[in-house]
């Protein structure tokens, strides 16, 4: 469980526009630890110009307050993203995605690692789609063990891989969209990614990783920003 300790950043960004599409931060805390990300290599939480660093979990009302002053009309979709896990705040989560269908969004997207269901100890796939999530994206990024855990470092090891496929294979029945990626990073197999996504039943996404070795950030039309 995550600790609630006071608060020291005067504005914590709870919910952000970029394009038009509302992303809404839940917390700051991951389950993996990956080579590849900006918050692990540099410390850096900015994305689109919003430091999304959280030294605090925020409540149900405290994101629904912040996702309603930024607006939901006309809002293409709303993706619970940033740089850490959504599904750490599962309770949270869900509460939020039946808010958001309840007031009329049409599209609530959940970027994640896939280690909900491991780390819930239970198949969470039947919870997200009954609150109202319409679509998934997860960060798979390696097609074997071994690569995810030196990627991904991880407290579940090897295992949390198979977790993450298994959670991509039940997705891809239950949910009209779910998009697997990984991050191009130097030397790993596109084609061997690609081939295991396609196995899983998902949509494929790779993610470019600049000569610098940092994720770019900046939000395309149809790649929304995201960390993980
Ligand atoms: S890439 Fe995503 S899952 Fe990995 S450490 Fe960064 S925020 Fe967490």
């Amino acid at each position: 469980m995550e600790t609630t300790t006071p608060t020291t950043d005067p504005t914590p960004v709870h919910a952000y526009v970029l394009g038009d599409a509302l992303y809404l931060n839940l917390t700051s805390a991951c389950t993996l630890a990956c080579t590849f990300c900006p918050k692990i290599r540099d410390g850096s939480f900015t994305v689109g110009g919003f430091d999304l660093r959280l030294s605090r979990a925020p409540g149900v009302e405290e994101v629904w307050a912040a996702a309603l002053a930024a607006g939901l009309a006309g809002r293409s979709e709303v993706v619970f993203t940033g740089f850490g896990e959504p599904t750490r705040r599962l309770p949270v989560l869900l509460e939020l995605a039946r808010r958001l269908k309840a007031a009329g969004v049409a599209r609530v997207r959940v970027d994640t690692d896939g280690l909900a269901s491991l780390r819930e100890g239970r198949d969470v796939v039947p919870e997200l789609r009954a609150a109202g999530v319409d679509a998934l994206s997860v960060s798979l990024n390696a097609p074997d063990p071994a690569t995810y855990v030196r990627l991904c470092p991880n407290a579940f090891g090897e295992r949390a891989f198979g977790a993450a496929c298994d959670f991509i294979r039940e997705a891809a029945r239950a949910f009209p969209d779910v998009a697997a990626s990984c991050v191009g990073v130097p030397g790993l197999s596109r084609e061997a990614c690609e081939a295991l996504v396609h196995s899983l039943g998902a949509r494929f996404r790779w993610r470019p990783y600049d000569r610098l070795g940092r994720l770019e950030t900046t939000p395309a039309a149809g790649s929304p920003p995201r960390a993980g």
